[in-house]
């Protein structure tokens, strides 16, 4: 399972990077950089938890 980001609608609230800091991270300029490749497995489920918690719904999951 991968997540991925909209760019055009995050506005770098940070949820996810509270939930999932090891995948998720806002840079200096305040942009959210996603890690690379698959997520691990005991990542997927607080993956889909910042999926849901994203204010602006910019989060999707992928297989
Ligand atoms: S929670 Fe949503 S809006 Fe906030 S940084 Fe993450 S993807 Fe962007």
């Amino acid at each position: 399972m991968k997540v991925g980001v909209d760019p055009s609608l995050c506005e770098a609230h940070g949820e996810c990077v509270a939930i999932l800091p090891e995948v998720f991270d806002l840079d200096d300029d305040e942009v959210l950089q996603i890690r690379e490749g698959e997520l691990a497995s005991a990542e997927e489920a607080p993956a889909q938890r910042a999926v849901v918690a994203c204010p602006k719904g910019a989060l999707r999951l992928s297989r």
